[in-house]
């Protein structure tokens, strides 16, 4: 009879490849990531509106949460990020209220036209 025997080492240990833990993928609405990079110059709305999705701009329109002037984005300007070096279209847009406000939309997926536009 084989003399086998299962030597415990204690509890298994759980590092990950890169030594910390895994982040979640979604990122939270608030945040920014920190590898972000700027794909569009900031912009005023109303020079490129016709690029701008409808839902985009009826998204601050219809916002009962946030200041009147805020719902008017044809006043704001606009930026558009990557948030990632490796995305190849702008997925993060940033309005930005006469008032100081910005107010960002998070695209994910193939679900949202992505604008880009130049400032020369
Ligand atoms: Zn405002």
């Amino acid at each position: 009879m084989a003399n086998k025997r299962l030597i415990s080492e204690g509890a298994p240990k759980y590092t990950s490849v890169l030594g910390e833990p895994k982040r979640p993928d979604k990122t939270p609405a608030h945040l920014i990531p920190p590898t972000r990079l700027l794909a569009c110059k900031r912009i005023k709305v109303a020079k490129i509106l016709s690029l701008i999705p409808k839902k985009y701009l009826e998204v601050l329109e219809h916002n009962q949460q946030i200041a009147s002037c805020c719902r008017h984005p044809e006043d704001h300007d606009l930026e558009a990020w990557y948030s990632r070096p490796e995305e190849k279209t702008p997925d993060i847009y940033i309005f930005h209220c006469r008032c100081g406000r910005q107010h960002r939309r998070f695209c994910v997926g193939g679900g949202d036209e992505r604008p880009f536009w130049e400032v020369t």
